[in-house]
């Protein structure tokens, strides 16, 4: 199975592929997670991506589209995959298409995630992650037993940067701007479906199994 998660910053799709994957045994592919973690190493990819990253801008479309073509050569998303935060612009959709035509790999479904703007800065401006073994953690509604510390390994709780609020409503912007476009694109190819992603994530877990589970 072979799925693309669509929806603005915050709306819990990455906390939906982790599930998903780990259910299906797909391979989950955030690329904001690529990214940061080129940065962190501070690779050729990381230096060229992060000052767009802290303003809460996309990355140029010709780096993110030959990150994932190297990955789709190496033959990295074979067994089924998630794609988390790719494609975000129209050109990356039609870049995707193509290269997903030119190794005969179809894509099954385009899920979007809704949730409203409020919403969305109430849940970032709330939002703690691990260091360490990258756990995350929302404020008031999932948090640590200990304050400011993760349940797994006790490390220094920490905040995105770019979950700042004045970036967050940036990338907001960004996304109705540049992304949402995409649910068109994908509305026309007739695989989109939209998730009321207003909900705990159980409940939203348990409508995109529904969704999932009617396409096999
Ligand atoms: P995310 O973790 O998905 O919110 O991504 C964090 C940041 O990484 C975004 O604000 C962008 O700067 C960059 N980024 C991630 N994925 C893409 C993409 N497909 N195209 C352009 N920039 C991206």
């Amino acid at each position: 199975m072979n799925l693309v998660f669509l929806g603005p910053p915050g709306s819990g799709k990455g906390t939906q592929a982790v599930k998903l994957a780990q259910k299906l045994g797909l391979k989950h592919l955030s690329t904001g997670d690529v990214l940061r973690d080129a940065v962190k190493r501070g690779s050729e990819l990381g230096k060229q991506a992060e000052g767009y990253m802290k303003r809460g801008e996309l990355v140029p479309d010709g780096l993110i589209i030959g990150l994932i073509e190297s990955m789709i050569k190496a033959g990295e998303l074979n067994g089924g995959f998630i794609l988390d935060g790719f494609p975000r612009t129209v050109p990356q959709a039609l870049g995707l298409k193509e290269m997903l035509y030119n190794n005969d790999i179809n894509l099954d479904t385009a899920i979007l995630f809704a949730v409203d703007d409020e919403e969305i800065v109430k849940r970032l401006s709330g939002r703690w992650y691990c260091p360490k073994c990258n756990t995350g953690y929302n404020y008031p509604a999932q948090m640590p037993g200990v304050e400011g510390r993760c349940d797994k390994d006790n490390a220094q709780l920490r905040r995105r940067p770019d979950d700042d609020e004045a970036v967050v409503r940036n990338r907001l912007e960004v996304y109705k701007k540049q992304t949402k476009p995409i649910e068109d694109f994908y509305r026309g190819e007739s695989i989109l479906v939209e998730i009321k992603a207003q909900k705990t994530p159980d409940e939203v877990f348990e409508a995109v199994l529904k969704e999932v589970s009617s396409k096999t």
